[in-house]
């Protein structure tokens, strides 16, 4: 799934605020990318009661060998899980 342009924004601030020195495990390159973000039903979709529990994973990608990063949306700052429903409750009031 893409993220919103919300996301991505909140997703890049957070990052610079938490990790602005991030290197690559692998070749220590400095250039990312954000990536897809990655829904629990894809992660196991055999548990779908426990798979709601579990965490939607952000992607950072390597832009050098493609390595991905993944993180728990859950702990980022600010995170919305769907601008949508935001923007319609704003329209409710
Ligand atoms: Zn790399």
């Amino acid at each position: 799934m893409k993220m919103s342009e919300d996301q991505q924004k909140c997703f890049e601030s957070w990052l610079r605020a938490n990790c602005s020195n991030l290197k690559c495990a692998l070749c220590q390159s400095v250039r990312w990318k954000i990536g897809d973000l990655l829904l629990p039903a894809h992660v196991n979709p055999l548990e779908q009661d426990l798979g709601a529990h579990e965490p939607v994973m952000a992607q950072l990608v390597c832009k050098n060998c493609a390595h991905v990063v993944l993180f728990d949306v859950r702990r980022i700052k600010g995170w919305h899980d769907d601008g949508v429903s935001d923007s319609s409750q704003t329209m409710i009031f």
